[in-house]
C-alpha cells in the first residue's frame, strides 16, 4: 500500500496553518499514482484559506514492486530516508532493489530515473510495432537517453551540496511554479521519453485506447513533441518525433478502460474459430466509431504539422 501521513502545513502565502495528507511512499504500478508524480501533483496541497497551491518538497519513495523498481525523491538529506533504507536492507537484504533504491534530489532527475528504470525492466519485445516502427522508436529512445546522460553530467557538476530545509524548498517550489508554465526543453524530453516508453505497450494499430493511459495529458505530450521538433535538427530524430505526434491519435478521451478494436496480438488461437470470429465482429463494431475518430484526428495532426512547417 502507498503510505501517507498527516502533516501540519504553514501556508507560505497567508501563514494560515492547516492539516494535509502527504505521500511518504507511493505505488506507481497504479497508473493514477504514476500520473500524480508525472503531472507534478504529488504532495501538492491547497491552502483552505487563500486557495494557494504549494507543491511540498517532501521526501517519498516510489515503487513498482512487480518490476523491482524503487526510487527515493529526497530533496534534502533526510535522516528518516536513511533509517528506512537501513531497515529495507535488514528486511529484504542489502542488495534488494528496496535497499539499493537511488536517492534523487532533483525533481526532474527523479522522474527521469523512474522512466529509465521502467525502460530497463519493462523493455519487452514491442511485438505490436512493425519492424520499421520498432527501429524508429529504438533510435528515438537512444537519442533521448544520450541527451539525458549529457545533461545529468552537467547537472552533477553544477550541483551545490547545501542542505535545504523544508521551508526554503517550499518557497522555491512556489517560485518555480511561475517558470513552469512555459515548457522547457528538459521537461519536454522527460515527457517525450515517458511517451516513447508507453508507445511500446500502447494501442496496437487498429485499436484505440483511453487517453488516461498516457503518462502525461495528451496536450502536454503534443506541446513537448512540437517543442522538440522546433529545436532539433537531426533528421532521423525528427522523423521519430513526427511519428509519435501522429500516433497520439490512437489515444482518445472517453474510450474507457478496455481498448477497442481487434488486437491481433491477443487473439487466443485455442478458441473455437466461430466463437472468435463472432467476438471479433462485435469488437470491431464497437471500435468502429473510435477508429473513425482516431483516423480523423490523425489527419488533423498531419495537417497541423504541415501548417506549422514542421512536416
Ligand atoms: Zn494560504
Amino acid at each position: 500500500m502507498s503510505k501517507t501521513l498527516q502533516a501540519r502545513i504553514r501556508c507560505p502565502n497567508c501563514k494560515n496553518q492547516f492539516e494535509a495528507t502527504l505521500y511518504r511512499s507511493i505505488w506507481i504500478e497504479f497508473p493514477e499514482n504514476r500520473k500524480l508524480i508525472f503531472d507534478d501533483n504529488i504532495n501538492r496541497v491547497t491552502c483552505p484559506a487563500c486557495k494557494m497551491q504549494t507543491k511540498l518538497e517532501f521526501p517519498f519513495l516510489c515503487t513498482n514492486v512487480k518490476e523491482h523498481i524503487a526510487v527515493w525523491y529526497e530533496p534534502y538529506p533526510d535522516a528518516d530516508v536513511e533509517k528506512d533504507a537501513q531497515l529495507y536492507a535488514r528486511h529484504h537484504g542489502p542488495s534488494s532493489f528496496y535497499a539499493t533504491a537511488p536517492r534523487i534530489r532533483d525533481w526532474n532527475a527523479f522522474k527521469e530515473k523512474i522512466v529509465e528504470l521502467e525502460e530497463r525492466t519493462g523493455v519487452k519485445l514491442p511485438s505490436r510495432l512493425s519492424p520499421e516502427m520498432q527501429e524508429k522508436m529504438q533510435g528515438f529512445m537512444n537519442h533521448l537517453k544520450d541527451n539525458q546522460a549529457k545533461k545529468q553530467q552537467e547537472k552533477a557538476k553544477s550541483r551545490v551540496g547545501s542542505a535545504v530545509g523544508i521551508f526554503s524548498s517550499v518557497i522555491n517550489a512556489v517560485r518555480g511554479d511561475k517558470a513552469k508554465r512555459e515548457m522547457t526543453v528538459a521537461h519536454a524530453e522527460v515527457v517525450v521519453t515517458a511517451y516513447g516508453a508507453i508507445l511500446e505497450s500502447g494501442p496496437v494499430p487498429g485499436t484505440v485506447a483511453d487517453d488516461s493511459e498516457l503518462p502525461f495529458p495528451k496536450e502536454t505530450i503534443k506541446q513537448a513533441l512540437l517543442l522538440l521538433l522546433r529545436t532539433r535538427s537531426d533528421p532521423k530524430l525528427r522523423e521519430h518525433l513526427k511519428s509519435g505526434f501522429i500516433l497520439l491519435a490512437d489515444w482518445q478521451s472517453g474510450v474507457g478502460p478496455v481498448r477497442l478494436g481487434v488486437d491481433f496480438t491477443k487473439i487466443d488461437l485455442t478458441q473455437d474459430a466461430m466463437v472468435l470470429a463472432k467476438r471479433h465482429k462485435a469488437d470491431a463494431e464497437a471500435a468502429e466509431k473510435w477508429l473513425a475518430v482516431a483516423k480523423a484526428e490523425q489527419e488533423a495532426l498531419v495537417t497541423e504539422l504541415q501548417a506549422l512547417g514542421l512536416w
